[in-house]
């Protein structure tokens, strides 16, 4: 009686194997080294348990097989039994380095060396019968050499979990957690079997070690975007990275949908994924399956530095000319387009993001394009950095509010002082207002910038009681992006109320783009505080439109002169005139006037002559920190203590 194999296993391992092959090819997958290692390694495991099944048996009963295939059967099962941890090991360093090119020699050599051995041991059995042979009567038995499969096999499992683990910048978690479950899974079947002959669990222990690693690192909602089925940016990254490591160039060509929040607002979110899926299936079959889409309607297709790329400008026209499908009905779609060569024009990743979004801002010319050569990299490189250290501020809160003082000419002292946002990061230093509030409010991070603003200057005013160092209001920026919101109104009255201060304490200045970008949200916005008695300043006259009659439907109550009309005074004889006759009329229609930017004497002098109400510069003061700012309105204003 012989022994009792369990073959269901082997059956088991087969399945589970067509089961992750199925998966498999039915998924759309990168063309990378790593994917088609993993491919052979399934279909080896696959193959290895299946001849395993006739082999055994003819152990079990020698006439199973005729003597020719039984021999066929063994080469091949002993062959397929080390192909496993070898392609194991290959695709552990092939997913973790991209390439085999990307390793180091030793790695190579501890890659290479055995398996050749065990590969010569194999060729040469039949003369040295060294891993195993038959008796005479053709009964199979191991030789001596026949651990050495054993070693080997173990060899190379550790091979790739070492190198996963010593590869610590390139390999991540989830890496590291599956090839060690396979080595774990795989060298448990393979101890057992081989102190259980009987239990053939070698073949499914690597088919489940196999299935852990398919369902972690082989999973297409990594590299694909799950609403459009073509590659993400991750892919993108990955590849861009192995090429520049290989010193591959590459051809990029970037797509841009310009008109998705049109479609959004007017036709729904649906509409939206539904024209981004016609355009990708579009972009992925004149590429050959090489688009990869980023996000906001943003396509970039990859090619070989050697393929050219014309031809997709005009099939991008072409299609574009025509109509795309809307739930109900049809709609033509913005777009602009851009050509660029890796590393020529673009040398690394991080100068094609600079690249890209200085892209996704520019208007294209008259042909939907965009030169590379009018991408300003270092502007684009240091508008991201700007983007970083306002959401560190905001984060770690080093936003600063200065306050610069206000003179009454009427009443010869300090009446008010502007609020002027700071920003000190601990690295880049100071950054100028004028460069980072643009970008806040490009990217929408003004809000919360100006709600917190705002709860700076409340605490302030109410913490220092300004009313008795003889201030009467304090004047606060506004961006146009807060204007906009419905609810801004709302929020600030809120605020107010909540710091316990009285409105008439608080000015709000606005430019006149504010109004005339959004004039309904932002008059209703404007009207509202008025009525509950926050006062208005018209921030920057004289720098853009100025169109005065427009001005008086609005509920201003202060106009500040920008600092290029007051240096008009010094610039020429017939600045004082403008200035004057600017003034005249200004204070005709019943508003105040603060003169700002006032640097020297001679410029004072003649805002007094021209009765300007309110003087603001650094011939009084340059924005000062809170307590500084305290300090010398109490000088000037003679406040005791
Ligand atoms: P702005 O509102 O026109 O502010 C006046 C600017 O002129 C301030 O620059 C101020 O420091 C500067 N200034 C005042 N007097 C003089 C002078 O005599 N000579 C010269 N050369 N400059 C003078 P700052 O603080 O750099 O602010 C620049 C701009 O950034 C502001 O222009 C405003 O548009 C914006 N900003 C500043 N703080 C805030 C804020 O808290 N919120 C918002 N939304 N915008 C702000
Ligand atoms: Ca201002
Ligand atoms: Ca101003």
């Amino acid at each position: 009686m012989g022994i009792e194999y369990q073959l269901q296993y082997n059956v088991c391992a087969a399945a589970i194997c067509m089961v992750i092959l199925w998966m498999y090819f039915t998924q759309k997958k990168t063309k990378e080294v790593h994917n088609v290692i993993f491919m052979a390694l399934v279909i080896c495991t696959m193959v290895a348990a299946l001849v395993n099944i006739p082999g055994t048996l003819d152990k079990l009963d020698p006439e199973f097989l005729p003597r020719a295939v039984q021999i066929l059967v063994d080469y091949l099962h002993a062959c397929l039994l080390n192909l496993p941890p070898v392609l194991f090991a290959f695709y552990a360093v092939t997913v973790v380095r991209g390439s085999i090119r990307n390793v180091k020699w030793y790695w190579k050599l501890m890659l290479l060396v055995p398996q050749t051995i065990v590969l010569l041991l194999w060729l040469t059995n039949p003369l040295t019968g060294w891993l195993f042979d038959y008796t005479e009567r053709g009964s199979f038995y191991h030789g001596p050499m026949q651990p050495i499969l054993y070693v080997v096999a173990f060899y190379y499992v550790v091979v790739g979990v070492g190198y996963v683990l010593l590869e610590k910048k390139h390999s991540n978690r989830r890496i590291k957690i599956s090839v060690c479950a396979y080595m774990g899974i795989s060298c448990l079947a393979t101890l057992l079997q081989y102190f259980f002959p009987a239990l053939l669990l070698r073949h499914i222990g690597m088919a489940i070690g196999e299935l852990i690693v398919f369902l972690n690192l082989q999973k297409p909602d990594e590299y694909l975007d799950s609403e459009l089925k073509i590659y993400n940016r991750k892919v993108f990254e990955k590849i861009v990275n192995l090429n520049l490591e290989a010193g591959k160039g590459m051809n990029v060509f970037v797509l841009q949908i310009e008109n998705l929040n049109f479609i959004v607002q007017n036709f729904g979110v649906e509409n939206r994924t539904k024209v981004l899926i016609q355009v990708a299936e579009f972009m992925d079959r004149i590429s050959q399956q090489n688009t990869y889409y980023f996000n906001d309607g943003l396509f970039v297709i990859m090619q070989p530095e050697n393929k050219k790329m014309g031809a997709y400008q005009a099939r991008v026209r072409a299609r574009f000319a025509q109509m795309w499908q809307l739930d109900d009905g049809d709609i033509l779609l913005n777009y602009k387009m851009m050509q660029y060569a890796i590393p020529q024009d673009v040398k690394n990743l991080k100068e094609l993001y600079f690249c890209h979004s200085a892209f996704t801002k520019l208007t294209a010319d008259g042909n939907h394009e965009v030169d590379i050569k009018s991408i300003d990299l270092q502007k684009a490189e240091r508008r991201i950095k700007v983007t970083q250290i306002i959401r560190h501020a905001i984060v770690n809160d080093y936003f600063q509010m200065y306050y610069q003082p206000i003179y009454s000419v009427a009443k010869g002292r300090m009446v008010s002082a502007e609020a002027l946002i700071r920003l000190i990061d601990p690295e880049e230093g100071f950054i100028p207002p004028d460069e980072f509030i643009p970008i806040a409010e490009e990217n929408g991070m003004i809000l919360q910038i100006g709600s917190m603003i705002l709860e700076k200057v409340f605490r302030f005013i109410k913490e220092w009681d300004i009313r008795k160092l003889g201030l009467e209001y304090i004047e606060i920026n506004l961006s146009v992006v807060q204007c906009m919101q419905k609810e801004m109104s709302e929020m600030i009255l809120q605020m107010l109320k909540q710091y316990n201060i009285e409105k008439e304490m608080v000015n709000l200045e606005i430019t006149e783009t504010a109004m005339v970008d959004s004039p309904t949200v932002v008059m209703q916005n404007m009207q509202d505080l008025y009525q509950e008695g926050v006062s208005w300043s018209l921030d920057d006259f004289g720098t853009g439109y100025s169109n005065i009659s427009a001005m008086a439907s609005w509920p201003l109550t202060i106009i500040k002169f920008d600092k290029t009309l007051v240096d008009m005074v010094s610039g020429h004889e017939k600045g004082s005139e403008i200035i004057r006759s600017a003034v005249n009329m200004v204070k005709k229609m019943g508003y105040k006037i603060v003169a700002e930017g006032v640097e020297q004497e001679s410029q004072l002098e003649i805002m007094k002559q021209a009765e300007v109400d309110y003087i603001q510069g650094y011939y009084f003061s340059k924005p000062l920190p809170e307590e500084q700012f305290i300090a010398y309105i109490k000088e000037k204003n003679g406040i005791e203590g």
